[in-house]
C-alpha cells in the first residue's frame, strides 16, 4: 500500500497531487529548488526536501537527487505530475528499479509514446488513423523533399521527440521546404538534444481533440470522454473545454473507441491523453500520446465527477478500477482558462515579479488551481502559468457566462497576465458560437486592438 508519495514536481501540479493525497489519507514529501522556498506546495506537504539550485536542471530535473531524497524520507512512491522527469522513460525505470512505485505508466509504454514517430507506428498497426506523413524519421533532405511532394503541401516538419509546440515547421513548397528542414533540425538539436524529424501532411483549420484515458494493471482501458483544445497560441494550449462543440455522439464513440484501441498498443496504464486533429468533415487523425497527467485535466473531472489523480495512485497501487466504460458519463460542460503570468498586449512577454494582490474568484461552479497568494514573487526559472480557472456548469452557455463572471472577479495585481485575453474571448461571437479552430488564436489576435487588454 502507498503510505508516502514524494512529489517530484512543483506550482499548482505539486498542489493538486498533495490535496489528493491528503483526502486519501497518505502522507507527501514536497521536493523544491532554492527558487521555490515560498512555495504553497513546499509549504503544505507534510516534509519538504530542498534538492539544488533554482535551473530546473540543477533541481526539478535532477533524477539522482530526487531518488536519494525518496530514499532519505523513505516514501513508496513518485508522482511525476507534468513537465520536468514525467516523460522520462530513464526515471521510470529508476524508481522501478529503486522498488518506488512511479505513479504512471510503465517505462516501456513511455518509450514507444515518447518517440512520436515510433508511437504513429505503433497506433497505426493497431488501426487507428494517423496523419499522412513519411514512414518514421526522414535521413536526409534529399529524402524529405521527396516525400513532402509524395505527401502534397503543405507539410509540417516535426521533432520526433518533440513536445510543448518546439521544433514544428510548416512548408508550402519546395524552396520553403529546403530552409525550413533545416531549421527544424536545428530546432530539435537544440530543444531535445535529437535533431530527428519526420514528416506530416499539414492539416489546415482541425481541432485538436483529445481522449482521456485511464488503464490498470488488470488489463482493464477506459476513455474518459474528450476535451477540446483548439484554442492554442504557437501550438500551445490556452482553453481547454469539454464536451467538445463539434463532436456528436457518434464520432465521440468512434473517436473513444480507436483513443482505447490506441493505448492498448502500448500496453498502456494509468492514465494518459491520445491526442487527434479532425478536420472540418470529422475525420479524426492520431498525432501523439501524452503518457502523464496534464495540465487540463480537471475539465474532465468536473463534467465526469471522477478525480483522476487518486485513480492514478489507485492504479499504480495494483488496485482494479471500479468502473466500467457504460458508468462513465458527461453530465456537465467544462471550460478551462490557463492564467499565465505573461502580457497579452505586448506579444505574450513573460512577466515574473512580485504578485502585490491576489483574490481568485468562487462561487457556483467554479474551481481555482493555483499556487500563488498576495505577496508570492514568480521565479523567472519556469513556465509562466500561474493558475487554471475552471467553470463548470449544466450547459455550455452557463459554462461560458460563468467563465466571464469569475474572469471579471479574478484580482493579480503587480504582474500581467492573460485575464484579459481570456475575458475577450468569453465574449467573442466566434468562440461563444463554438466554431473555434486551431487557427482561431492568430485570427482573434490580428483583429483585436492590444489595448483591449
Ligand atoms: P507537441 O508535442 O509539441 O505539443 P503535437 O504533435 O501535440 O506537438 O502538436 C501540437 C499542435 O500543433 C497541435 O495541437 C496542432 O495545433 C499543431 N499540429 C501538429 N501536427 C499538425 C498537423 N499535421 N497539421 C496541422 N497542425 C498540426
Amino acid at each position: 500500500m502507498i503510505q508516502k508519495v514524494l512529489i517530484a514536481n512543483r506550482g499548482e501540479i505539486a498542489l493538486r497531487v498533495i490535496r489528493a493525497c491528503r483526502e486519501l489519507g497518505i502522507k507527501t514529501l514536497a521536493v523544491y529548488s532554492e527558487a521555490d522556498v515560498q512555495s504553497l506546495h513546499v509549504q503544505l506537504a507534510d516534509e519538504a526536501i530542498c534538492i539544488g539550485g533554482p535551473k530546473s536542471a540543477d533541481s526539478y530535473l535532477r533524477a539522482d537527487r530526487i531518488i536519494s531524497a525518496a530514499e532519505i524520507a523513505d516514501v513508496d512512491a513518485i508522482h511525476p505530475g507534468y513537465g520536468f522527469l514525467s516523460e522520462n522513460a530513464k526515471f521510470a525505470e529508476q524508481c522501478e528499479s529503486c522498488n518506488i512505485k512511479f505513479i504512471g505508466p510503465k517505462s516501456k509504454s513511455i518509450r514507444i509514446m515518447g518517440d512520436k514517430s515510433i508511437a504513429k507506428d505503433t497506433v497505426r498497426k493497431a488501426g487507428v488513423p494517423t496523419v499522412p506523413g513519411s514512414d518514421g524519421p526522414v535521413e536526409s533532405e534529399a529524402e524529405a523533399v521527396k516525400t513532402a511532394r509524395k505527401i502534397g503541401y503543405p507539410v509540417i516538419i516535426k521533432a520526433v521527440a518533440g513536445g510543448g509546440g518546439r521544433g514544428m515547421r510548416i512548408a508550402h513548397n519546395d524552396v520553403s521546404f529546403a530552409k525550413e528542414y533545416h531549421v527544424a533540425r536545428a530546432e530539435a538539436e537544440k530543444a531535445f538534444g535529437n535533431g530527428a524529424v519526420y514528416i506530416e501532411k499539414y492539416i489546415q483549420n482541425p481541432r485538436h481533440i483529445e481522449f482521456q484515458i485511464l488503464a490498470d494493471s488488470h488489463g482493464k482501458v477506459l476513455h474518459l470522454g474528450e476535451r477540446d483544445c483548439s484554442v492554442q497560441r504557437r501550438h500551445q494550449k490556452l482553453i481547454e473545454e469539454a464536451p467538445s462543440p463539434f463532436l456528436n455522439a457518434d464520432l465521440r464513440k468512434k473517436m473513444g473507441k480507436a483513443a482505447v484501441r490506441a493505448a492498448e498498443s502500448a500496453e498502456y496504464q494509468n492514465a494518459g491523453t491520445i491526442e487527434f486533429l479532425v478536420d472540418p468533415k470529422g475525420n479524426f487523425y492520431f498525432i501523439e500520446m501524452n503518457t502523464r497527467i496534464q495540465v487540463e485535466h480537471p475539465v474532465t473531472e468536473e463534467v465526469t465527477g471522477i478525480d483522476l489523480i487518486k485513480q492514478q495512485i489507485r492504479v499504480a497501487n495494483g488496485e482494479k478500477l471500479d468502473l466500467d466504460q457504460g458508468d462513465i458519463t458527461w453530465t456537465k460542460h467544462a471550460i478551462e482558462c490557463r492564467i499565465n503570468a505573461e502580457d497579452p498586449a505586448r506579444n505574450f512577454t513573460p512577466s515574473p515579479g512580485t504578485i502585490s494582490l491576489y483574490y481568485a474568484p468562487g462561487g457556483n461552479g467554479v474551481r481555482v488551481d493555483s499556487h500563488v497568494y498576495s505577496g508570492y514573487t514568480i521565479p523567472p526559472y519556469y513556465d509562466s502559468m500561474i493558475g487554471k480557472l475552471i467553470c463548470f456548469g449544466e450547459t455550455r452557455k452557463v459554462a461560458l457566462q460563468r467563465s466571464y463572471r469569475a474572469l471579471s472577479e479574478y484580482l493579480v495585481r503587480g504582474i500581467k497576465t492573460t485575464i484579459p485575453l481570456h475575458k475577450a474571448i468569453m465574449s467573442d461571437p466566434t468562440f461563444i458560437e463554438g466554431k473555434a479552430t486551431t487557427a482561431y488564436m492568430e485570427d482573434f489576435m490580428a483583429r483585436t486592438p492590444p489595448d483591449l487588454f
